[in-house]
C-alpha cells in the first residue's frame, strides 16, 4: 500500500546523513565531552562543532546556545530558570493562549508556586496583539513568552514587535521556535528575544535533543543541577551522538530552507484549493499567509477528526488532529478553541503538515481518498 507522511509538526524522518554523522559517536567515538584526555577531546570538538552550526542557524554567539533533552525542556528551563533567577523582582509571566504545553503548562505550575500569570488571547487567526501585551506589562513582569510558530495551525506570532515592546519596556522574551526553526528565518536580534528554544526532531534531527538560546546576561538559573556541563547551564553528560546529529540536520535543513518553503507552500495550497473545490463545508484554521509554509489545518463539519485520521490512515496517511501529545485524547485542541472553535468543529479539524519528501503526486492522492470518507463519515455523524 502506499504510504503517505503528512505529520512533519509531529516529528520528521532522520535523514540518512544525520543518522551518518551520528553514527561515529554510538560506536568508536565514546568518549565523554567533559574528560580531558584525547577520546574526551574529540568528542568536546563535536559538540563545539554541532554548537556553531546550531548557533550560527539562529544568529547567535555559540557560547550562548546549550544542548538539552529536546524542546520541552528548553522551554522549561528557559520559563523557570527566568522566573527563579528574577524572582525577588516577584515574578510576572505573560504568554499566549495558544503555546505549547511545554509552555502552558509550565507557566501554570510556576503560578501554582507564587509567580503571577497572564495568558493573552488570540484572534480568530491565532495571533495575539502586541497592544494587549503591552498593556499587561507591570513593574513586576519579568518575562514574555511566545511562540514564534504554532505547531496546530501554523500561525506565526508579531514576535518582533512583542520583541521591540518587551526591550522598551526592560522586559525578557523567551520565544519557542521549535516549529519555525529550518522552515521559516529565526535570528534572534530580527525576534528581539532574549531566549529561543529549538528541538533536532522537527528538522529531521534525532529525537531527545534540543537547544536552549540564552543571551549573554540573561538572569538564569538552571533547571538541572550536578556537573558544570554547558558551562553551568545543564547539568550532565552531554547526548554527544543526538548533538552532532542535531548539527548535521540544521546544516541540511538550512541549506534548502527557502526552496522547500516556496514548494511546501504550493503543496499546502493546492491541497486547500482541491479541498475547497471538492467538499463542501470546510473551514481554514489559522493564518492563510502569516504561517509556516507547510501547515493546513481544516475543519470538516460533520465530521470526526479521530475517525477521519484512522480512515486516511487505513488508506496510507499519516495525519494528526492536533499536537502530538495531545491527540488520541478526548479533550478538543486548546489552540482550536482560543482561535473561536466550537467544540465539535474543533473535533472535526486535521493538521496536514508536509515535508520534504512529499510531492504533488500526494496532494492529487489524498484529494481522491479524501471526499469520499468526509461523506461516509457525514452519513453517519450525529454532528450535523
Ligand atoms: N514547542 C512546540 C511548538 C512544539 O511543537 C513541540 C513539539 O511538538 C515542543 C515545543 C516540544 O518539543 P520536544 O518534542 O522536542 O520536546
Amino acid at each position: 500500500m502506499r504510504t503517505i507522511y503528512l505529520d512533519h509538526n509531529a516529528t520528521t524522518p532522520i535523514r540518512p546523513q544525520v543518522v551518518e554523522a551520528m553514527l561515529p559517536y554510538l560506536g568508536p567515538v565514546y568518549g565523554n565531552a567533559s574528560s580531558i584526555h584525547a577520546f574526551g577531546r574529540e568528542a568536546r570538538v563535536a559538540v563545539e562543532e554541532a554548537r556553531q552550526t546550531v548557533a550560527g542557524g539562529i544568529g547567535a554567539d555559540p557560547a550562548e546556545v546549550f544542548f538539552t533533552s529536546g524542546g520541552t525542556e528548553a522551554d522549561n528551563a528557559a520559563l523557570a530558570g527566568v522566573v527563579r533567577a528574577c524572582s525577588e523582582r516577584g515574578g510576572h509571566l505573560i504568554t499566549s493562549a495558544v503555546e505549547h504545553h511545554a509552555v502552558l503548562h509550565t507557566a501554570r505550575f510556576l503560578a501554582g508556586r507564587g509567580c503571577r500569570l497572564t495568558v493573552l488571547p488570540v484572534d480568530a487567526f491565532g495571533q495575539v496583539d502586541p497592544d494587549d501585551c503591552r498593556r499587561a506589562i507591570a513593574a513586576d513582569t519579568v518575562l514574555i513568552s511566545l511562540m514564534h510558530a504554532n505547531n496546530e495551525i501554523g500561525t506565526l506570532q508579531p514576535v518582533a514587535e512583542v520583541g521591540a515592546i518587551a526591550r522598551e519596556r526592560g522586559v525578557l522574551l523567551h520565544v519557542d521556535a521549535v516549529q519555525s526553526f529550518g522552515k521559516i528565518d529565526a535570528q534572534v536580534d530580527a525576534l528581539g528575544c532574549d531566549l529561543l528554544s529549538l528541538s533536532a526532531h522537527k528538522v529531521y534531527g534525532p529525537k531527545g535533543v534540543g537547544a536552549l538560546y540564552v543571551r549573554r546576561g540573561t538572569p538564569f538559573a538552571p533547571l538541572l543541577h550536578g556537573g558544570s556541563h554547558e558551562a553551568g547551564r545543564r547539568a550532565g553528560t552531554e547526548n554527544v551522538p543526538g548533538i552532532v546529529g542535531f548539527g548535521k540536520a540544521t546544516e541540511l535543513a538550512l541549506r534548502e530552507r527557502d526552496s522547500q518553503a516556496v514548494r511546501l507552500s504550493a503543496l499546502t495550497e493546492t491541497l486547500w484549493s482541491g479541498l475547497c473545490a471538492r467538499i463542501d463545508r470546510v473551514r481554514r484554521n489559522g493564518h492563510p499567509a502569516q504561517r509556516t509554509p507547510n501547515t493546513l489545518n481544516v475543519s470538516f463539519y460533520a465530521a470526526e477528526g479521530e475517525s477521519l485520521i484512522l480512515s486516511l490512515d487505513l488508506e496510507g496517511v499519516a495525519v494528526s488532529s492536533g499536537s502530538a501529545c495531545t491527540s488520541g485524547t478526548e479533550e478538543p485542541s486548546h489552540v482550536l478553541m482560543e482561535i473561536g472553535l466550537e467544540p465539535r468543529l474543533a473535533q472535526s479539524s486535521v493538521r496536514f503538515s508536509f515535508g520534504r519528501d512529499n510531492t504533488m503526486e500526494d496532494v492529487d492522492y489524498i484529494l481522491e481518498i479524501l471526499p469520499p470518507i468526509v461523506q461516509r463519515l457525514r452519513d453517519v455523524s450525529v454532528l450535523v
